[in-house]
């Protein structure tokens, strides 16, 4: 199947109702996985995933299991200032792992140049009234906000993991592939319109993926919000499903959807650490995947 073979869906930007009609077809199993006591077996590559972290590492009170490749799946900060850059970039030099994979997601203001930029344009165009009445603040001061916004390649001080946005690495022979974007809510870094904006990033995505890692759920894994709806993206699910097939889909946003599903064929993680209080609770999850013939 070619990149340009999967299809919108007609109620895109009505997840929930998608869901219903989607729903149907499709076999739902929530997996209870333990985290594994003993090393993965030599044969074995030992991944490790977090997500929204939200510059609250140094309140976790579990331990980070160690393993070969660590992945953490957005929302490290809280506005992507640049102190919570070199913080967190601290944190990944602490870690055992010998490859540390990161993306962005909607809370890393200052990766999303085109955000930015725009951000300041909003910001210089008024002349009156405060920047907390009329522009979201994300719970962040309007200090935070400037100052994630002003700071100049930002990436410079990520230098202890290898950063994906809409790029790939192989480790070991296994292809990973990661990028930043979600649907619009609340415009924030990396949002983009349901439906063919979504789907134009998820078309980079390559056939020949193991893992993906993306900040937001595919629609119907990982993505139940705790009102009631459904905040995954349709395309994605499709992207996923009937393209790329990864064995593993890696992300996290959705704080309250933490946790491990499965269609029967492809494992979905959740990897959100903070719940929905932004409390930073829930345990790594830690997989296993075989190396690949000849590694
Ligand atoms: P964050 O601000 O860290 O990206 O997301 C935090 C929480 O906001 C999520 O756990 C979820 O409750 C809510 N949220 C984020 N994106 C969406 C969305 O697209 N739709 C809905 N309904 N809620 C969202
Ligand atoms: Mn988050
Ligand atoms: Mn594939
Ligand atoms: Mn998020």
């Amino acid at each position: 199947m070619d990149n340009n073979s999967i299809n919108v869906h007609p109620l895109t930007n009505n997840p929930t109702a998608a869901w219903k009609e989607i729903f149907k077809n499709q076999k739902v199993l929530k997996l209870n996985v333990k985290t594994p006591c003993k090393p993965a077996e030599p044969n074995k590559v030992r991944f490790v995933c977090m997500s929204d972290t939200h510059s609250l590492i140094r309140n976790i009170t579990f331990d980070v299991p160690d393993g070969d490749v660590y992945i953490h799946a957005g929302d490290f900060t809280k506005c992507g200032q640049k102190e919570e850059v070199i913080q967190f970039n601290k944190w990944l030099m602490s870690l055992p792992h010998k490859h540390k994979i990161v993306i962005c997601g909607n809370h890393e203001l200052s990766f999303d140049k085109k955000f930015s930029d725009c951000f300041k344009k909003t910001v210089s165009s008024r002349h009156t009234g405060s920047l907390e009445d009329e522009v979201p603040n994300y719970g962040n001061t309007k200090d935070n906000i400037n100052d994630a916004v002003n700071t100049e390649n930002v990436r410079q001080y990520l230098t202890n993991c290898i950063y994906l946005e809409d790029s790939a690495i192989e480790i070991y022979g296994i292809k990973i592939y990661g990028t930043p974007w979600q649907p619009e809510f609340g415009g924030w870094a990396f949002n983009l319109q349901r439906g063919e904006e979504c789907l134009s990033k998820w078309n980079l995505i390559p056939n020949e993926t193991d893992i993906l890692i993306t900040h937001t759920p595919p629609l119907g894994y990982g993505d139940l919000v705790c009102s009631g709806v459904r905040a995954g993206c349709a395309e994605l699910l499709s992207t996923v499903q009937q393209r790329v097939k990864p064995k593993y889909h890696v992300f996290g946003h959705i704080h309250e959807g933490y946790g491990v599903f499965s269609d029967g064929k492809i494992i979905y993680i959740n990897a959100s650490t903070c719940d929905i209080n932004y409390i930073p609770k829930n345990i790594p999850i830690v997989f296993d995947v075989p190396l690949p013939e000849g590694q």
